[in-house]
Formats: C-alpha cells, sequence, structure tokens
C-alpha cells in the first residue's frame, strides 16, 4: 500500500542534496494466492525498484506490504529472515546473480543452508528433487555456472528460489537476457511449477507479449506509477489508458489484415527525477489537453477491478 521509493541526487562541487529520483511514487496493489500478477513498463518505470522495495532488499521510503497477514517493513531481522522462505526472487541476468565460484548443488542447496537444514544427505537429497523439476541433470551438481548456458543458467536460479518451496516468487524479467528461442521453454517451466506447487507469481517485464502468457491480472506503470491494472482479457481487449493502448498497438500480429492501427508515442520517457507536473504522461501523450498539464490523474476503478488513471475515462 501506498509504496514510495525515493533517491537522493547530489551534485555540484559540495555535493549538494539536488533533489530525488521518484522512482516508485504511491503505488498500491493487491495479489491474490495461486494468481500470477504481470507488472510491465519501459525500463526506468520502477518495476524492479518496486520488487526490491517488496523485498526489503532496499527500505521504502513510505508505504507498507503485507503478506500473508504479516506487515514486512515492520518485522525484525530475524522474522524477516525466516518469512524469507515464503518468498523469493529471481533476476533477469542469470550471469552475474550466480556465484560464479560455487558448484550448481552448493548454489541450489544454499538457502536450505541459510535456514537450518543441517543433514548433508538432507539437502542433498532436496537439490536433486529441485534439480528434477526445473529439468536440470544430475550431473551438473558438480558443475559450475560458466559450463552452462544462459536457459541452464536461469533454471539453476529457478531450482534455488524454488527450493525451500515459497509461496510467493517475484520474478524479474527472467527471460529477458534469453535468446527467444529459450524464453518459451522458461515461461513453459514456470507455468509448470505454479501448477504443480501452487505458486503465485508477480512477473515484472518490460514486454507486454511475455506478461501476457503468465498473467491473470496486468498491471502498467509509467514513471513510477501505476497507470492501469486489469484482467489480462480486458487489458488486451479493452486497454483503456493511451499508454497501455499504445503497448497493445506495438505488438505485432500473426495475420497483418488484423494489425490494430498503431499508436506511436512521441519522445522518450521523462526523467523520474523532475517528473512532469499533471499526469506523468502528458509529454508523450497523443490526446493530452490543457488540464492534462496541470492536474495528476487518480486511479478509477471500471468494474471487475479495472483500473486506470486518465481523464479520457472520466465521462
Ligand atoms: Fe493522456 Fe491526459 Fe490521459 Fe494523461 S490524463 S494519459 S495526458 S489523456
Ligand atoms: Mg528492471
Amino acid at each position: 500500500r501506498h509504496i514510495k521509493k525515493y533517491f537522493p541526487v547530489y551534485g555540484g562541487s559540495l555535493s549538494k542534496l539536488q533533489g530525488y529520483v521518484h522512482a516508485v511514487d504511491d503505488v498500491s496493489f493487491s495479489v491474490e494466492q495461486g494468481e500470477t500478477f504481470g507488472l510491465v513498463g519501459e525500463s526506468g518505470c520502477g518495476k524492479s525498484t518496486l520488487m526490491q522495495t517488496i523485498m526489503r532488499l532496499t527500505p521504502a521510503t513510505a508505504g507498507s506490504v503485507t503478506f500473508d497477514g504479516k506487515e514486512l517493513f515492520s518485522l525484525k531481522k530475524r522474522e524477516l529472515r525466516s518469512s524469507r522462505k515464503e518468498f523469493q526472487i529471481i533476476y533477469q541476468d542469470p550471469f552475474s546473480s550466480l556465484n560464479p565460484r560455487m558448484t550448481i548443488g552448493e548454489i541450489i542447496s544454499e538457502p536450505l543452508l541459510v535456514h537450518g537444514v543441517k543433514e548433508a544427505e538432507e539437502r542433498k537429497r532436496r537439490t536433486f528433487e529441485t534439480m528434477a523439476d526445473v529439468g536440470l541433470q544430475k550431473s551438473f551438481y558438480d558443475r559450475y555456472p560458466h559450463e552452462f548456458s544462459g536457459g541452464q543458467r536461469q533454471r539453476v536460479s529457478i531450482a534455488r528460489s524454488l527450493i525451500l518451496r515459497p509461496k510467493l516468487i517475484l520474478c524479474d524479467e527472467p527471460v529477458s537476457a534469453l535468446d527467444v528461442s529459450i524464453q518459451s521453454q522458461i515461461l513453459n517451466l514456470l507455468k509448470e511449477l505454479r501448477a504443480r506447487y501452487g505458486l503465485t507469481y508477480i512477473f515484472v517485464s518490460h514486454a507486454l507479449n511475455v506478461v501476457r502468457h503468465l498473467s491473470n491480472r496486468i498491471c502498467v506503470m509509467y514513471l513510477g506509477k501505476i497507470v492501469e491494472i486489469g484482467r489480462t482479457e480486458d487489458i488486451f481487449g479493452n486497454a483503456l489508458h493511451p499508454y497501455t493502448k499504445a503497448l497493445v498497438s506495438a505488438i505485432p500480429v500473426p495475420d497483418p489484415a488484423f494489425q490494430r492501427n498503431r499508436i506511436l508515442l512521441k519522445g522518450d520517457v521523462a526523467s523520474p527525477k523532475d517528473p512532469p507536473k499533471g499526469c506523468r504522461f502528458h509529454t508523450r501523450c497523443p490526446f493530452a489537453g490543457e488540464r492534462c498539464m496541470e492536474e495528476e490523474p487518480v486511479l478509477r476503478d471500471y468494474g471487475n477491478g479495472h483500473q486506470c488513471a486518465c481523464f479520457l475515462n472520466e465521462r
């Protein structure tokens, strides 16, 4: 609820505080058990920062996160560590997120060690079980990350996040660094695991068509704010926000006869340091009027949990 993450910006010869980057600016949403909640937006819109904040890997400037009845931001270190069993994160880059000096077996089993599974045999048994779950051969156990391709390494990260049998996994662009041919294998694996273990995902991507395959609901962010949330079918069939419409219209369709009218956006994403006044999207919006430059639209509900922050829909 109301999560904010501001980063101070220093500059000049005296390194004076010059302002704040509003990376995440008052974001609220909820995720149901068993659901996959897709989070979409261009790079720099605050998606990863939001995930880091939820995980408490970086402190929030304001707001709260309730997970299974527990308020995460007020947990003591020890309580936080034991809750970490229940929510895990998978990163975009399986090259830098795996320790090159640890074997695959050590990497995957490390969370068990951290969470007090003392018998080596037990750790090994559970590691092999999880390796099988993600499609890694037993013989990889004593080998090192650099011996494997990006897709295999991402399977290792997934195994590592899965081994404690978490309830929630935050997937931060888990396929963005992979070849297109490998992407669908990993997405299918995530789907299978969700069904087998009743997992809940928050799935982050800059690509709407990637998020589509897994998500029940999709949330669109722009410059640190949520501009639209809705069921996947509503986002694709009835997008309300001009930014969402532009993202949907940019996805190529197989039959060109049905190609939607492409909505082209002007300009680049504005800086989150001094976000534009009024609607943050007005500098790029083809429909921006005078009101949009002065007043900030808030999220309103249009039925079935479909929410949008844009004046155009308010009539
Ligand atoms: Fe565009 Fe105005 Fe809607 Fe913002 S509020 S998205 S500028 S029409
Ligand atoms: Mg990111």
